[in-house]
């Protein structure tokens, strides 16, 4: 995990209960409207949504700088690790540069250190928002004591109280750790402590093939690391088109990665010379490191729930209506904290929607329709249903498809891996669902999602029959698409 602590001279109001203990200290409790407990894109929405509604809103952060596990240790780091991966991949795939033998070689801690800038630039960016929208940034660990209560706990400083009419958990999740697995062991990682290798491993095996787990094998692997990823289900990310969930196993594989699939642990053996992971099939998979990617749990122990009683489930995740309230009306949750989707995306609406509802605002909509974006090799990402779902409902669909290969655009860049499909209503039209794999897969996503929400009968496959694209684009996938689509009607 990157700690990049700001000195005493900083200037921004971040983290005040900290810095100006002795002057807070007179203060015996601090009373908001809207108090917010986590800084991560859930805490931060709530916050900077209740604050244009007019309320006092303060929000509690026990790291030392805002933006959650997001910024800190999950999507930012994450996503800047695979940029920079990408681009000595790259590098070193191109023949002009082969031709000069020029060759990119970086270790996993020189490429994971591109990350720090992003994260400071991030960190930068989100204390302004604070800061500009004069919300009290109050560091230390939120626990409540009664259901308007908090009181804030920071080694050093005097415990405050803070009182207020409504409050947002906004905690997030941290990864699952079985009692079985010792993570204290140097060659035993979780995706936090991932980022505290200081070498590239010449081996990996990764248990658990959800998004982190698909995510990290791909970069690992990008990165000439031998790679094998144990899969406890029979497939791989199987919420995805079926076709989509070939195409990535296909290019898995092809790029090296074992995949292992229906394989639960019987235990872990580390030693001084590598990890050993023993599978109740029998198998013995050996690496030289070890990555356990599988679950999560939300972060409401040492919360104070009970004091409000508000009891989180098996997981750690706290139940919540559709507008985001727990079994305390007055007490919201957001983000992973809640479960599905947690995605930083998702979260930081949930936290805009759940302080919309508090200050009484009648347009706030309802976080839906959320697409997925997967950062493996190659990009994925979809939204609405799978073509599996639409047969299951008897829904009378057609598909569209258009691959990579044969547009310019793909072309020329050299990114011909990949697809974009179409699924639509064969009699109205209607898009039902997108599914797209291969680069920018997450960016065209969008324009798809921009026509599939319009209420009828805007949400039209003709949109993209009768739009004129920028040539050369993937956005032409879409035209492609549709046309293809077309052609199947009858
Ligand atoms: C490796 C990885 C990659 C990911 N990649 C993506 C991606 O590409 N796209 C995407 O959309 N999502 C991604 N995610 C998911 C995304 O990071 C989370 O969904 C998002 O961070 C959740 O936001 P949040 O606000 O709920 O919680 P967080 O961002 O985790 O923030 C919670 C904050 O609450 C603070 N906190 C906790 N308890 C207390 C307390 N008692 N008092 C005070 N403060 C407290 C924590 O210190 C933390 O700062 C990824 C996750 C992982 C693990």
């Amino acid at each position: 995990m990157r700690v990049l602590t700001r000195g005493p001279g900083k200037k921004r109001g971040c983290l005040t209960f900290a810095l100006e203990g002795d002057a807070l200290a007179m203060v015996d409790t601090l009373k908001f409207d809207f108090v917010v407990i986590g800084t991560g894109p859930g805490g931060e929405g709530a916050a900077m949504r209740a604050r244009k509604g007019g309320k006092q809103v303060a929000a509690v952060e026990r790291f030392s700088q805002v933006g959650g596990g997001c910024t800190h240790w999950a999507t930012i780091p994450s996503k800047a690790l695979r940029q920079a991966i990408y681009h000595t991949t790259l590098c070193n795939q191109n023949s002009i540069y082969k031709s000069m033998e020029v060759q990119a070689k970086f270790s996993f801690p020189d490429l994971l250190a591109t990350a720090n800038a992003v994260i400071a630039k991030q960190v930068d960016l989100r204390e302004g928002f604070y800061d500009r929208n004069d919300v009290a940034l109050l560091a230390g660990s939120a626990t409540f004591v009664d259901p308007h209560t908090i009181e804030i706990h920071s080694p050093g400083a005097v415990t405050k109280r803070i009182t207020a009419d409504a409050f947002v958990i906004a905690t997030g999740s941290r990864p699952f750790r079985p009692n079985d697995v010792d993570f204290t062991h140097p060659r035993i990682f979780d995706s936090d402590t991932l980022l505290t290798l200081d070498r590239t491993p010449t081996s990996i095996a990764v248990y658990g093939a959800g998004v982190v787990g698909c995510e990290y094998a791909s970069m690992m692997r990008n990165m000439q690391v031998r790679v094998q990823l144990v899969n406890t289900r029979d497939k791989l990310l199987a919420f995805l088109d079926d076709e989509i969930i070939d195409a990535l196993s296909y290019h898995l594989s092809e790029n090296g990665v074992r995949i292992l699939h229906k394989e639960e642990y019987e235990r872990v053996e580390a030693t001084d010379s590598g990890v050993i992971l023993h599978l109740q099939s029998g198998k013995k998979i050996r690496s030289d490191v070890l990555l356990w990617a599988n679950g999560r749990s939300g972060n409401t122990e040492n919360l104070g729930l009970e004091a409000i009683g508000v009891v989180p489930n098996h997981r750690g995740q706290i139940d919540v209506n559709e507008h985001y309230q727990t079994s305390q009306p007055h007490v919201y949750a957001v983000g992973d904290v809640v479960g599905y989707p947690s995605l930083a995306s998702a979260s930081y609406d949930q936290g805009r929607f759940a302080a919309g509802h508090f200050c009484g605002d009648s347009n706030h909509r309802l976080v839906q329709d959320i697409p997925t974006g997967i950062y493996t090799s190659p990009e994925i990402s979809s939204i609405g249903k799978t073509e599996r779902q639409l047969t299951d409902e008897k829904v009378p669909y057609e598909v569209g498809k258009a691959m990579f290969k044969h547009l310019a655009r793909a072309q020329i860049t050299g990114q011909t891996v990949g697809m974009l499909k179409l699924l639509f209503h064969r009699e109205t039209l209607a898009l039902l669902g997108i599914h797209c794999f291969g680069q920018n897969s997450a960016e065209i996503i969008h324009i798809g999602q921009a026509i599939m929400l319009q209420p009828p009968p805007n949400n039209t496959l003709r949109y993209f029959t009768n739009t004129t694209f920028n040539y050369p684009t993937m956005a032409e996938a879409y035209r492609v698409a549709a046309l293809n689509g077309m052609n199947r009607v009858f």
